[in-house]
């Protein structure tokens, strides 16, 4: 009585996530993480133990081949579900009818072959299995693609486990004790049918946090990044200068204001497409040459800036050397193939600041540099201007001489 409760409320579980799965996927337009499959899964479970409950006990029907073929597709579905939650293009349609007409033929020829212990020991058996192969994909995941979500994959790698053991227990009861092991309301019946009802209370909403998690992480990316460079716009710069100058570490930074030569030509001469190239390409570049840390943005039609962190100026003024002269030496291939093109740049750097409220003002002495650097002649790097009104600013990294990298 007690095992039919709980299969019951299993049951209503399983299908209410399925419904609720279903109707969050139905809203996301394109993109689904997944949830789509997971409302598969849930479903092809739910209706399984529906099965079971209709079935009573063990039984050699179709209904009971169904049975046993619906709660292994179940965490097919779930693994697939996965892949596409981590951005693998997985289908499931094909790979759940392939998976459901092979393991129905191998009911048939283990029940006919060894008799009906063995084929309820094979879905325990196979179940385990799954169970241990989902559990060893979502470590994998942990320690490749899902890096960020550390605490989360090890407490779904834990609970999942869980199933896997209780499966593998069920498997050795089955064969020592036969299928008396199967008894709705024996012991170990219930604590299977406990923690299951446990997992499917707690899995479906840790999956939709997930699912939110990663599609905040997406919006805040979207509204910090600009769409065709992937560089960061002004409000990522600023944010992400704020986090670095929040630490306890942050030490003071400087700002490099890049400016593409005469890109007006570019665009007159080669078209507004060919333009996009060479700003994807200013913008790779300068994402390259920087150091691991550091922040690269776009913040303007063909303006770039780089945030240099923890750097003296001679080592700030040496990296937008390097930035200058990669660009002058990498010619841009055209969509299409065949023509090259060649741009170059003017850089403008900032003396050091320190805090984010900072940033507008070493940006104003970049800009004014880069616009000294277009007056001198373009392709070169110039550092800010130490005096202001006539009298020297006081900064320890301003040196006597406005060094100038002439090119
Ligand atoms: P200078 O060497 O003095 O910087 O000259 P410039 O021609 O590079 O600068 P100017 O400011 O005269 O021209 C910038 C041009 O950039 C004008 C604008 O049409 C173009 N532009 C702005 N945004 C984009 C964009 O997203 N794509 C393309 N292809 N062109 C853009
Ligand atoms: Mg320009
Ligand atoms: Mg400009």
């Amino acid at each position: 009585m007690v095992a039919t409760i709980l299969v019951g409320m299993l049951c209503a579980h399983l299908l209410c996530f399925a419904a609720m799965f279903l109707l969050i996927s139905k809203r996301l337009h394109g993109k689904k993480m997944g949830l789509d499959f997971f409302a598969v899964g849930n479903l092809l479970l739910g209706l399984a133990y529906v099965l079971q409950l209709v079935e009573g006990g063990p039984a050699w029907s179709v209904m009971s081949v169904v049975n046993h073929t619906l709660t292994l597709a179940s965490p097919v579905a779930f693994w697939l579900g996965a892949m596409r939650f981590f951005g693998r293009p997985v289908p499931l349609l094909r790979p759940l009818l392939v998976f459901a007409a092979v393991y129905s033929m191998a009911q048939v020829l283990v029940q006919w072959s060894l008799g009906p212990v063995a084929r309820y020991a094979m879905l325990s058996g196979v179940s385990a299995l799954m169970f241990l192969l989902m559990a060893g994909t979502v470590v994998y995941g942990v320690r490749t693609f899902a890096k960020d979500l550390y605490g989360e994959m090890v407490f779904f790698a834990a609970l999942i486990f869980g199933i896997c053991v209780l499966n593998a227990v069920k498997f050795v009861k089955l064969l020592s004790g036969g299928l008396a092991a199967l008894q709705m309301d024996a012991d170990f019946q219930l604590v299977f049918y406990i923690y299951m009802s446990f997992l499917a209370t707690v899995l479906p909403p840790s999956i939709i946090w997930l699912v939110l998690r990663r599609l905040t992480d997406e919006l805040r990316n979207l509204a910090a990044r600009d769409p065709m460079t992937q560089l960061l716009n002004r409000r990522g710069l600023n944010d992400a200068l704020q986090l670095y100058f929040n630490s306890r570490k942050a030490v003071p930074a400087h700002a490099l204001m890049v400016d593409v030569d005469h890109f007006k030509r570019i665009n007159d001469r080669y078209g507004h497409q060919a333009g996009d190239t060479v700003l994807c390409h200013v913008a790779q570049v300068l994402h390259h040459t920087v150091r691991r840390g550091d922040l690269t943005g776009r913040i303007g039609g063909e303006e770039f800036v780089a945030i240099c962190l923890d750097s003296d100026v001679d080592g700030v003024m040496q990296l937008a050397e390097r930035l200058r002269a990669a660009i002058e030496s990498q010619a841009v291939a055209m969509a299409g193939g065949g023509q090259m093109l060649h741009c170059t740049v003017t850089v403008g750097v900032s003396h050091h600041f320190m805090g984010a409220q900072g940033l507008e003002a070493a940006m104003q002495e970049a800009d004014a540099a880069l616009y000294r650097g277009k007056a001198a002649g373009r392709n070169r790097v110039e550092l800010a201007a130490c005096a202001q009104n006539g009298l020297p600013v006081q900064r320890t990294d301003c040196p006597s001489d406005t060094t100038k990298t002439a090119m």
